[in-house]
This record gives structure tokens, sequence and C-alpha cells, in this order.
């Protein structure tokens, strides 16, 4: 929009009004693909924090859970402590190169499909449908005058929106704490502050972002599509108007007339109408098309009553759009997925994968950390010897009490006890029962003789019957005497 300057001309407004999106009803095959991911992400993300998964009575029964009180993540058979977050982080790093390999193999499919932005705009747009009527009868609506009847639906519309926006944010904080007790405290009113706060925050931006902003999202805030568009090249699949075969364009009587003049595409808007951000595909690949397809749907639709092939909107890469303008065969889907490209992240995503299940696979239910005293690093006993103090962690990964030995190794004649027995009792191994699922804090002292150098050691603990269920740790131990290096 040109706005006038002190000066008397005009400049171009950085601005542009924001132009409401109602887009029209589709039936086909990308719409039923949509139905279906939109209903699968629906379900797992509201089905899953009520799935339970026995873990005995030590641990808690629901199937996935990020339990930051107890500072633990379970999911189904897995359960990670904090000291394993590389699982975590192997997982997210696995997420990263997955939306590589979706955008490398089918373009912005992630955005087009899986989103929750687009899940949630998809779910509000069909509450309008349902509530408004199809795009006329939207687009009437919005335009007519505030009165009883507008403000009624406008207020059921909004309404219906809320109660999504507050199952959303409701179901996030069950992925936090046992399901049915928080669910329970939530509606007495004695659950943390903080899940009131998470739903609420979480409501707000639901019923903001999927209810009002939803393309302008896509289109200006996230910044993914960006990002996206520096990793398409030439043999990915977008969605593509075929320019060379719909132009020029013409309605269907115009182009009856003179039908040599005239490419198939008839003008009809059908791409547009349909169109969840309100683009028009025909000027070319933009950053506002998430790839959803639906304009495909709508021309597949359009040509087939009009005697055409299919096809004059589809996926389409550049490489293969240049060729068939001349004349070629596109190249079959399949090929454009198995490329070296592809290959690659599709390795790097599955190396990491097949790391993650064989640390798992290998993993051991026992760990031991130990943290030595600094200050003072030593104390010089009445009768000349040596002691030092460390703080030894335990930790019990199974759910069931466990009796673990904690055994020296090196630092010749030295011997330890715990701060919960007496000097008298000293040896070179102590046992102790680790309850289930947990850790158990243990000071140790360890004295040695007069006279021992400053050298390195070893603590190992061991589960009680299980050879495999050990774990080390080397550490110092400091005196008056450091060894010459
Ligand atoms: S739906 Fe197809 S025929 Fe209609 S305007 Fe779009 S591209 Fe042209
Ligand atoms: S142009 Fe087509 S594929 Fe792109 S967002 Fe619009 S309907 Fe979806």
């Amino acid at each position: 929009m040109d706005q006038p300057t002190t000066s008397g001309s005009t400049r171009a407004s950085l601005y542009a009004r924001h132009e409401p999106v109602f887009n029209r009803r589709i039936d086909g095959k990308f719409r039923r693909i949509k139905w279906a991911v939109m209903a699968l992400c629906l379900i797992v993300y509201w089905v899953t924090p009520w799935l339970r998964w026995d873990r005995g009575s030590y641990a808690p029964d629901q199937a996935v859970l990020i339990d930051l009180a107890h500072r633990r993540f379970y999911m189904f058979g897995i359960e990670i402590w904090p000291h394993e977050f590389y699982f975590v982080a192997g997982l997210l790093i696995m997420a990263g190169i997955g939306l590589f390999l979706v955008t490398s193999a089918v373009g912005r499919a992630w955005c087009g499909y899986a989103c929750p932005q687009t899940v949630w705009t998809d779910l509000f747009q069909h509450v309008d449908r349902l509530i408004d009527g199809d795009r006329n009868a939207r687009m009437r609506l919005h335009k007519a005058p505030w009165g009883p009847a507008k403000i009624a639906r406008r207020l059921v519309k909004w309404s219906i929106y809320l109660v999504i926006s507050f199952a959303t944010g409701g179901a996030w904080i069950f992925y936090f704490a046992d399901a049915p007790t928080l669910q329970h405290a939530f509606w007495a009113g004695t659950a943390d502050p903080v899940a009131y706060a998470t739903v609420a925050v979480l409501t707000a931006t639901t019923f903001v972002l999927g209810g009002f902003l939803r393309e302008q999202v896509c289109i200006y805030m996230c910044p993914w599509p960006r990002i996206q568009t520096t990793m398409l090249d030439e043999k990915s699949l977008i969605v593509t108007y075929k320019d060379w075969r719909g132009e020029p364009r013409a309605s269907v009587k115009k182009a009856q007339k003179a039908p040599d003049l005239y490419g198939d595409c008839i003008d009809c808007a059908q791409c547009v109408a349909v169109c969840p951000t309100g683009i028009d595909i025909r000027e070319g690949a933009q950053v506002g098309c998430i790839t959803c397809a639906l304009c495909i749907d709508a021309c597949d639709r359009v040509m087939k009553e009009v005697g055409r092939p299919r096809g004059l909107i589809d996926y389409a890469t550049l490489e293969d759009a240049e060729a068939e303008q001349v004349g070629h065969a596109p190249t079959r889907h399949r090929k454009l997925i198995w490329r070296p490209r592809t290959l690659v992240y599709l390795g790097a995503w599955a190396g990491i994968g097949f790391a993650l299940l064989f640390l798992l696979g290998a993993r051991v239910h026992t760990d031991l950390t130990v943290s030595k005293d600094r200050n003072p690093p030593y104390i010089l006993l009445s009768d000349g010897s040596v002691r030092n103090a460390y703080t030894l962690r335990l930790r019990n990964m199974q759910g069931r009490p466990r009796r673990m030995e904690i055994a020296l190794d090196g630092l010749a004649g030295a011997e330890m006890w715990a701060d919960d027995s007496r000097r008298a009792a000293a040896g070179r191994r102590i046992v102790r029962t680790v309850p289930a699922d947990a850790t158990y804090p243990l000071r140790i002292y360890v004295v040695a003789p007069q006279a021992t150098l400053g050298q390195d050691f070893v603590f190992h603990l061991r589960a009680l019957g299980e050879p495999d269920e050990m774990d080390s740790a080397e550490v110092r131990f400091d005196t008056p005497q450091e060894a010459t290096p």
C-alpha cells in the first residue's frame, strides 16, 4: 500500500494488511492423508499420558513420563536417569536429522502434514466450517455487520476453540506427573500452581496461534520455512503448478472457442480457494506454501470435470519440471527418495539410532559417582596415618532393592569406613542395601598408612550376585607427600 510522505510523494508501506483466509472444503487423496495424519497426531498427543506400564511398586506406572521432581524420564520399558541424558540428546539429534531427511526426500511434508501449527489450524478451520459453513458463507458472515446472530455464532465458535485449546494445554501437563492423580488434583484445585500456569499459557497460545494467527505463523513467525528453503535443491519434491501446460489460462468457454490458443488451466481459482495459507501456487514456489497438496486435490477434481489429464498442479522437482517442459517423462518419486543426499541423512539418522539402541542394550543398572572433599584435601590422624573423605552416590536403577558392595582397588594398606559406622569396622569393602530405583548417598573415609604417597585409586561398586552389574570410579588420594613425577 502506498502512503503519502511529508514531501508529497508516496512510499511503499512495509506493512501488508492481513487478509483473512476462508479456505474451501475439499476431498481427495491428499486431504485423506491429512485427515489420517491429523487423527494420528491428536490421538498420540492426547492418549499417550494415559497409557500405563507396569514397572513394579517402586516406579510410576505411566508409560511416558517426564518426572522432573525425581529427575527421571520414562518411556515404556526405558528409564533414563539424569546421568544418562545423552540418550535424550541423541533422540533430539535424531529428530533434527529426521527433519533434514524428510525435507530432502519429500520437501516440506512436515509443514504440510505433521507440524502442530498445521494440525491445530486445520482442526480450527474444520470448526469454522462446522459453525459458519463453507467458504462463501464464512466470507458473507465476515463482511456482515455485527448483530445478535453473528455474535452468537462467534461465541459458539470461540468457545469450541477454547475447549480445544484447553484440552491441548491440559494434556501437556499430564506428561510431567501421574495423569490420573494430577487430573484429580487439578479439578480439586490442589495441583501445583505451575500446572495451572502451564495450562493457562498453552491454552492462550493455542487459542491465538491456531484460532487467529494461523497461516501468519507459517509465513511470518516460524523460522523453519526459511531454514528449509536452504535445504531444498533441484531434486526436492515441491508442489508445482505446471505453467507450461496450464498457460495461457482461460475460462472453459473461452478455451472451447480456440482450444489451440490456451493451456489447461481454466482459471477457476479452486486451487486458491482451498489453500489454507491463501496463496496462489500458480505464481510459483513461495515460502507461504506448506506443501499440504490440497490444491492438487482441487485441481485434479477440476481437470476430471473438464476432461483433461490430472496433475496440472502436482508434486514435482525443479529438475522434473524442466524435463517435463521439453517432453520428457517425470522421474519416479521413489528414485527421488533414494538419492545420495537422502541416503547420507538416512545413514546418519539410522547410525545414531543403532548407537542408542546398542547403548540401551549394553547399559548396566548400577552406577557410581564419587566426589572428593577438597577442603581440607587430607587430615593427618594422631597415629600418623592420612585420611581422605569422599561422598559416593550409589545408584540402583532397578525396581527392587539390591545388596551392593563398594571395594577399594589400589592404595596399598588403605582401609575405609562409612560415617554410619566406626573406624574399628574399617576394611577394604563395605556392603549396603540400596533401595529400589534410588540413589544412595554414602560418606566414606579412607585411611592410608603414614608415608603413603599421593596417588589415584579406584572405587568399585558391584551388585552382589549379578556379575555384570558393576561400575567404577577413579579418584585421588591426597597426602602431604606427593609422588615425584
Ligand atoms: S484449480 Fe487448476 S484449473 Fe483451476 S485455477 Fe487452479 S490450476 Fe487452474
Ligand atoms: S499452495 Fe497448495 S500445497 Fe501450498 S499451501 Fe496452498 S494448498 Fe497447500
